[in-house]
């Protein structure tokens, strides 16, 4: 299957400019298996990039080969890092668009973490869909409807003051008309807000990021092409702004008013997008190398390698080292619910931090590097000091 026209604007689809390594289509699914673990299903990564909106998504992607249930385990909620930024965000959002005692829908919300957060910050009612969410794992007594289902089918009217959808789009290959089916299930246009996150894939392009391409993300968006993307779907583009060590963009918006639509200043062009692809492009196999060569240097002077971060870029840095994954000793994840679980793809098990204190790691290899100093207190914590190298 290829989409052979860009899902955002309708342009006719251009050639890939990067053609990967199959990947397992779910990055996140706790597997108890080992064997199923290996055996997962892999799917097609080819990314163009439309150059008329600067969307760039993966025009091999079928929705069909990937699920979402309550085995997807893709929350980073026992992290402190994580948990400091979402307490921000939830507060900055609260006070700005005065949602005090106002009601908030989360669409993609996960395990709730983030809506928990919203509460409270001082909301005073939201509702929660998602297929993955596990009422039974939320302790707070919070004023939250959980939803485990997804919208619009599950939640087919959007009465409220805003509406959040964090680490979602991405998901999602018909994003415009998500977008819109979004816009036209807003009861009230005058009064709702639409507050975004999605990964920025400016910074994916420009740090040959390949670990954060994979098959889940369908969709990656540039300040330009998240910002244009908004617009066609009926948006006024409030603000963009980078967050999480410029990791992602937080887009918010409000159904348009009429009037003229203005790009913002932080949206660059389909063209220079273009080049930072071209980079990418060029720099992709070269990067994969560089870790390659690292692993097997630690190796043949007899020490061990791990990996910190059992999620999706996980899976996809093991994915692109091939052969030489069987070099990487183990993952490690704080995730209990991750823990003694299979890493898709490779199979790796993923362990306790504690576990290290037997593996005694030569090199750690930090998934996220927002994670780095916490990771490092915990290593010192657990009486370690191996050398830590963020992706
Ligand atoms: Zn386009």
């Amino acid at each position: 299957m290829t989409a052979r026209t860009c899902p955002a604007c309708g342009a006719a689809a251009p050639e890939p400019f990067h053609v990967g390594e199959p990947v397992p289509v779910n990055s996140c699914l706790l597997l108890g298996d080992r064997a199923a673990a290996v055996d997962f299903p892999k799917g097609d990564l080819e990314l163009a990039l439309c150059p008329v909106c600067g969307l760039i998504w993966n025009c091999r992607y079928d929705p069909a080969l990937t699920t979402y249930s309550q085995d997807y385990e893709e929350t980073q909620g026992f992290s402190p890092t994580f948990q400091a930024f979402i307490h921000d965000l939830a507060t900055d959002w609260v006070e700005r668009y005065a949602l005090t005692g106002g009601t908030v829908v989360e669409i993609g919300c996960g395990k709730g973490e983030f809506l928990v957060e919203m509460a409270r910050a001082g909301i005073g009612a939201g509702i929660g869909v998602d297929p993955g969410v596990q009422p039974a794992r939320i302790t707070d007594d919070v004023p939250v409807t959980w939803i485990q289902g997804l919208f619009p089918q599950d939640l087919p009217e959007l009465d409220a003051d805003a509406i959040i959808c964090r680490h979602t789009l991405e998901h999602i290959a018909p994003v415009r008309d998500f977008l819109e089916s979004i816009r036209s299930a807003v009861t009230d246009v005058e009064r709702t807000v639409l507050l975004f996150e999605v990964p920025d894939v400016q910074r994916v392009l420009d740090e040959v990021a390949f670990w954060d391409v994979y098959y889940e993300h369908s969709s990656y968006f540039s300040a330009g092409s998240v910002g244009r993307l908004f617009r066609a779907a009926g948006f006024d583009v409030l603000s963009i702004t980078r967050a999480y060590s410029d990791q992602t963009l937080l887009v918010e918006a409000r159904p348009t008013a009429g009037g003229a639509a203005v790009a913002l200043p932080i949206e660059e062009d389909p063209a220079a997008l273009a080049e930072a692809a071209a980079r990418f492009a060029r720099g992709h196999r070269t990067m994969v190398e560089h870790w390659r060569d690292r692993i097997r240097t630690v190796t043949a002077r007899g020490g061990r390698t791990v990996i910190w971060g059992g999620g999706s870029k996980g899976v996809a840095f093991l994915a692109a080292l091939g052969a030489d994954a069987a070099l990487v000793d183990g993952v490690v994840d704080i995730n209990p619910f991750k823990q003694n679980q299979y890493m898709a793809g490779t199979g790796h098990r993923v362990l306790a931090p504690k576990d290290l204190t037997d593996a005694e790691p030569a090199l750690v290899i930090v998934m996220n590097g927002a994670y780095r100093t916490e990771i490092v207190t915990e290593l010192t914590d657990l009486g370690l000091a191996p050398t830590v190298e963020a992706l």
